[in-house]
């Protein structure tokens, strides 16, 4: 599978997986060049941009938080059941981002 990544900013493919920043938008998570998001960034900060890369090191720290609350509230789940659904999000996020967009640039930077 070569799926293409594509910037929602510029239109332009996305090359290799240094380039890649994804981010939630809108509730949906969005590819960007690296230049094209720190553009976006500085014209409009934190509209619609989280400012927190799911791919860089802040969304891998929430990811493993976000996992480590899970299996908490999961130990007492009949108090913390919403805190369980609420964690599974950034989880969510973090594997759509992994497999949508990083995954397919890792194989097809070789
Ligand atoms: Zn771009």
């Amino acid at each position: 599978m070569c799926k293409k990544v594509i910037c929602e900013k510029c239109n332009g493919r996305i090359e290799t997986i240094e380039d890649l920043v994804t981010d939630v938008i809108v509730l949906s998570v969005k590819p960007y060049h690296e230049k094209c998001y720190m553009r976006d960034l500085k014209g409009g900060p934190g509209f619609f941009l989280s400012g927190r890369p799911l791919n860089g090191w802040a969304g891998n720290i929430g990811f493993i938080v976000a996992i480590l609350i899970a299996m908490i509230s999961l130990v007492s789940y009949k108090k913390l059941a919403f805190l369980f659904f609420f964690s599974l999000i950034p989880i969510a996020y973090r594997l759509y981002s992994y497999f949508v967009y990083e995954y397919p640039l890792k194989k097809f930077d070789r």
